[in-house]
């Protein structure tokens, strides 16, 4: 058995012809054996391919020798080829979906006009010198910050990155125009967009984190200004730094919606055909069918009828 490996990486670099970036990249996963999802745009590439370890080290020599990706920054996690459904490459308006494809523009060094790049160090350096002034602004998805985020964050009331735009033009967040915003989402790539889009509005002094929360949890783990899990967008779900849930400096930020008890584990509600909502239940209520649903009265409807027809021997299989 060969050692399985997972590569994330993005680079914002202008790509004239996508569809020919996307086809070479679709061949060269292929060839290789690589499963994955890449989205290839004007502005760039984003992707998480898993493999064979030799395949993947192949992935990223032959991508580097694109000129406009020489310099893009891959980061090796564990996994294999199986993490994922299949190969998709894809060409769309935006490598990440703000909806905000003419706003953005992007030159041989990135986003033009984004955020303060900071290393993990400067975070807390920047936090150190202007303490309660800053201002952590969670660049992901509301339902993630359920189980994670940066002390004292503000949370936008998102459900999808194209929610962004309408939340930070609404006038809720003016209070910290004039103050320093640390933006922050999962590797960082949100936040390059999110953070030009937020100076474009009058946010005057915007920060974003090198690396994203993953970075800044590699190296302050459960010791530094995040609390909680990290959201993961694979099987696992969720991700706990340090020592994890064991650390004594972990902090349980996500509940069951059922019965409250401490958990990090979403799970998708019974009532598929109306209801797409991820949330947090325990392993205790998720073993039982009448409480697989995300707490809404017609979910609750649909999770006891399914458990009124399951017999008592298949509960553990739902
Ligand atoms: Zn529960
Ligand atoms: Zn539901």
């Amino acid at each position: 058995m060969s050692i399985g490996k997972i590569l994330l990486y993005y680079c914002f670099t202008p790509l004239k012809d996508p569809e020919a970036v996307m086809l070479w990249q679709r061949t060269l996963c292929e060839s290789l054996g690589l499963n994955g999802r890449i989205l290839i745009s004007s502005h760039g590439i984003n992707g998480t391919v898993g493999g064979d370890m030799e395949a993947c080290k192949r992935y990223v020599r032959a991508t580097r020798e694109y000129p406009g990706f020489k310099k893009m920054e891959f980061k090796w996690s564990e996994g294999s080829a199986a993490d994922f459904p299949r190969l998709s490459v894809k060409v769309r308006e935006e490598i990440v979906a703000f909806g905000s494809p003419k706003e953005i523009k992007v030159d041989a060094e990135g986003i033009v006009g984004g955020g303060v790049h900071l290393k993990p160090e400067q975070v807390n350096e920047l936090v150190a010198e202007r303490g309660d002034e800053v201002v952590f602004f969670d660049g992901r998805n509301a339902m993630e910050a359920e189980i994670g985020k940066f002390k004292n964050a503000v949370v936008p009331d998102v459900r999808t990155t194209h929610d962004f735009i309408a939340e930070i033009e609404s006038g809720k967040y003016d209070w910290m125009k004039d103050k320093p915003v640390v933006s922050y989402c999962t590797g960082g790539i949100r936040c390059e967009i999110l953070s030009a889009l937020m100076k474009n509005r009058g946010f005057s002094e915007v920060y974003q984190i090198d690396g994203g929360i993953v970075r800044y949890g590699e190296k302050y783990g459960n010791e530094g200004l995040w609390e909680g899990s990290l959201y993961v967008f694979d099987k696992r779900m969720h991700h706990e730094f340090g020592q994890g849930v064991q650390d004594p400096g972990f902090i349980q930020l996500g509940h069951c919606v059922h019965c409250g008890v401490g958990t990090n584990s979403f799970h998708n509600c019974i009532n598929e055909d109306t209801c797409r909502r991820q949330v947090l239940i325990c392993a205790d209520c998720a073993s039982h069918v009448k409480t697989q649903h995300c707490g809404r009265v017609d979910c609750a409807e649909v999770a006891a009828a399914a458990a009124a027809e399951t017999v008592p021997e298949s509960r553990g299989l739902a």
